[in-house]
């Protein structure tokens, strides 16, 4: 027999590799098993089983990892379609999807071959015999790292060379156990039928009883009982009455139970019963099909999703629900866990543990677990019986992962429904252009939520125009006068403000005066920051950090000045103005530990913070409700990105924050500051007019052909050295062309570039970027496929970006 595996390396091909007849009975799709690859021992996924290859060569599996396969047939339909439509390799893809941590490592061994001849030292280097001697006493083997401490690397390297040519060191790979593997514990039960002629004392005699009690206790359990004692364990072992077996254990993330106990769902408005009507209609069929629910924020979509997920689970069925941000599961988790008490639901996202997630896996994969909430990557949950997926937010940016695997959690979303014959539904208060355009156009069902629960009024929106305001030196200040006065009306109302700056840092630009210098990151195209916390300049691209100098590096010059607002400097305007107040800042800055983020929000829960101020954090979906006031201390950052969805994001930016207030007894109230007061997206977001900034938007989309009337990939080429780099793109450019003229359908795609990118350098990388955009996708990715496996890019790295995604 043989099996077709991929393996996670940077290609996309498979390979064949042969079973040997014992392990012929347990090998199957979606184990994983140890291959000989190139010198090296890897982990590979079993793809399919094959009876006869016509592969002229093959060599042998090592053996099996897996007990019980990791994906089944359905699961890799998925993974596939994420590898064939965003251009990655499939070893990647699953290496992403499963649990990390379950693939062994191997270790370069280095030994010296036992009886090798007798070393006399007149035929040695000094080096050599300091290896030979060192490896003499370590008979069973060390790694190049520990070999590295006798010796430099250079002459270790022709010392180890000399030796293994004269056949007295071997090099061996070593397999390092899997940092995760499953759990063993210690099970009790009692021998049957018991054994006759043994006489038990009194507390041997108690012991006995309970376990029979129970028919069957694990060690960990019995342990924390009074009667429990080693000794008597023993005693009751030797003497035959019990036997001990070991259990898989499955580890668990702690879901909170703080509001443990079961809560009744609330009565829904009508609206909400209109959604949720349609919404099981759709259950009650096995068939794909996408609902979009527009729900203004603070409509109660929520509830609707939780509706939906009782009739997908009480069927039996599997639900899975995404949304975009970590901090927002403790509430929602909590929220689901009161409504479902009796079920177990998979919290996942990238901080959940890995030894958790690897049983999690497994127990999803059993049925054990039906329901999983997390970020995107739980779109590669296996849920069986998959029967609902749920997409919150799905507008939001943070669905699309750009490292590693590049993929959209939402887009995926929409395939394993398809795949699964399941129900999904999409909720936002600002749905992505694309989105709304489906639903208009019949593909996706529209579901509307126009109104707040308990009729709470939207809030009140405010613009101020900065370009008119000064503050007394004459200068445009941060905090325009309206902005102050409602601030200070909020902190004398006893309620809460949100101050949002998607900008952190103190300065965020510094420059000489007289040289008109820039201080710039040497390794990226971008300005430093000016970190008051740290009293240094930051990248915010790379790691790089200076101490601020007091001199003009350019001109010597002894004046530098300090520019640019950040949320430390916002917070720092925020305490000079309003000393009686407590501030909090909410920033990549403040929460880099685990948790932090949730600190913060619960202060902010209790009102220990009267001020937030903070970056796109703190827009996103909580509901706390005395915050009455949100003031948007610049739109025009987002509307300022080299973007064409530069619009559709303010939009949703603005509505997203505004919508934190009034969520209460109070009505809320926002100010946004700007110099671009007459831009349509600021204007809508004003009016709250979801419908006409979506007829503006797609016109322009329209008459500028660009998604969802066409399709778009971007390469992301990038290379070290920027002339070798400029040489080879222009090879590239002509080979694109060639292809072009070769192929009839690709005369149909617009290629746009090369380009410089944007910002032109990031981590001393030199940046550019090849626009494709077409009808249809396929020409697209063949185009793209075949100008990234050119083999004249030369220097290049080409990255492609496939987004977005039309559906249908
Ligand atoms: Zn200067
Ligand atoms: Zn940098």
């Amino acid at each position: 027999m043989f099996v077709r595996v991929a393996v996670n390396i940077p290609t996309d091909r498979t390979f064949v590799y042969r079973v040997p007849p014992k392990l012929e009975a347990d090998a199957a799709p979606g184990k994983r098993v140890l291959v000989p690859f190139g010198g090296r021992t890897l982990a590979a996924y079993i793809l399919e089983l094959m009876p006869a290859t016509d592969y002229p060569e093959t060599k042998d599996v090592i053996r099996l990892l897996d007990t019980e396969p990791l994906f089944g047939a359905a699961d890799l339909l998925f993974y596939q379609w994420i590898a064939d439509y965003y251009l990655q390799p499939i070893g990647k893809v699953l290496a992403e999807a499963l649990p990390s941590g379950i693939n062994p490592k191997t270790n370069r061994i280095f030994r010296l071959i036992p009886h090798a001849e007798p070393v006399s030292p007149e035929h040695f280097t000094v080096d050599e015999m300091n290896l030979l001697t060192f490896l003499q006493h370590h008979s069973e083997g060390v790694t190049g790292a520990e070999l590295g401490r006798i010796l430099p690397a250079k002459a270790l390297k022709k010392a180890l060379r000399t030796l293994q040519n004269r056949n007295l060191v071997v090099v061996e790979d070593r397999m390092k156990q899997a940092g995760i593997t499953a759990r063993k514990e210690k099970w009790l039960i009692p021998v049957r039928p018991s054994p006759t002629g043994i006489t038990l004392t009194v507390r041997q005699h108690d012991l006995m009883q309970l376990i029979e009690n129970k028919g069957e206790i694990s060690l960990g359990a019995l342990r924390t009982h009074m009667l429990f004692s080693p000794a008597l364990l023993k005693a009751l072992k030797d003497k035959g009455a019990i036997a001990v077996i070991e259990k898989e254990s499955l580890r668990t993330s702690d879901v909170p139970d703080r509001n443990c106990g079961r809560t009744q769902p609330p009565t829904l408005n009508r609206d909400q019963q209109k959604a949720i009507l349609k919404i099981r209609k759709k259950l009650d069929v096995p068939a794909f099909s996408v609902c979009l629910l527009h729900g203004v924020t603070g409509s109660g979509k929520t509830e609707v999703y939780l509706q939906a997920m009782a009739q997908a689970l009480c069927d039996g069925g599997g639900a899975l629900y995404l949304v975009p941000e970590i901090s927002l599961t403790t509430q929602l988790v909590d929220r689901i866990q009161g409504r479902f008490p009796d079920l177990d639901i998979a919290v996942w996202h990238s901080d959940i543990p890995e030894t958790i997630r690897y049983d999690q896996w497994k127990r999803l994969l059993r049925g054990e677990i039906r329901l999983v909430v997390g970020a995107r990557s739980a779109v590669f949950a296996p849920v069986r019986n998959l029967k609902l997926i749920i997409v919150d937010e799905e507008h939001d940016g943070s669905y699309k992962q750009d490292e590693r695997t590049r993929y959209n959690g939402r887009d995926a979303a929409l395939i394993k429904g398809k795949l699964n014959q399941a129900t999904v539904v999409l909720g936002s208060a600002t749905p992505g252009v694309q989105a709304y355009h489906a639903a208009q156009s019949g593909k996706y069902t529209y579901l509307s939520l126009p109104g707040r629960v308990e009729n709470r009024p939207l809030p009140q929106v405010e613009v101020i125009s900065m370009a008119e305001e000064r503050d007394a030196s004459g200068a445009i200040p941060i905090l325009s006068s309206p902005l102050l006065t409602a601030i200070s009306e909020s902190l004398t109302g006893g309620y809460q403000t949100l101050l949002f700056l998607n900008r952190r840092g103190f300065n965020t630009f510094l420059y000489c005066p007289d040289c008109r210098h820039v201080f710039t990151c040497p390794n990226c195209t971008v300005s430093l920051t000016y970190h008051g916390e740290t009293g240094r300049l930051h990248c915010h691209y790379c790691d790089y950090i200076e101490p601020i100098a007091g001199t003009c590096p350019a001109c010597g010059g002894g004046r530098v000045i300090r520019y640019g607002v950040g949320t430390e400097r916002l917070e720092k305007e925020v305490r000079k103005h309003f000393p009686q107040a407590k501030v909090g800042r909410m920033d990549r800055d403040t929460v880099s530990g685990r948790g932090s983020r949730e600190g913060i929000l619960r202060r902010l829960e209790k009102r220990e913070i009267d001020i937030l101020v903070g970056t796109q954090m703190i827009t996103k979906g909580h509901d706390f409700p005395h915050i009455n006031l949100i003031g948007v201390i610049s739109a025009d950052l987002s509307l300022n990105i080299p973007d064409f969805r530069a619009a559709e994001r303010t939009f949703q930016l603005l509505t997203q924050v505004s919508g934190r207030s009034g969520r209460g007894e109070v009505p809320g109230r926002v100010i946004i500051q700007t110099v671009n007061p007459g831009h349509y997206a600021v204007a809508r977001a004003c009016n709250h007019d979801y419908t006409s900034f979506y007829e503006d938007e797609i016109a322009l989309r329209k008459a500028f052909s660009y998604p969802p009337f066409t399709r778009m990939i971007t390469l992301h080429l990038s290379a070290i050295h920027k002339d070798q780099a400029e040489k080879d793109l222009a090879v590239l450019k002509a080979d694109l062309n060639h292809l072009r003229r070769q192929e009839r359908r690709y005369q149909y795609i617009d290629v746009l570039g090369p380009t410089r990118s944007p910002i032109e350098k990031i981590r001393g990388r030199y940046r550019w970027q090849i626009l494709l955009k077409g009808r249809e996708i396929g020409p697209l990715h063949d185009l793209a496929r075949a100008v990234a496996g050119l083999e004249k890019q030369g220097t290049l790295r080409i990255v492609p970006d496939v987004d977005p995604f039309n559906f249908m």
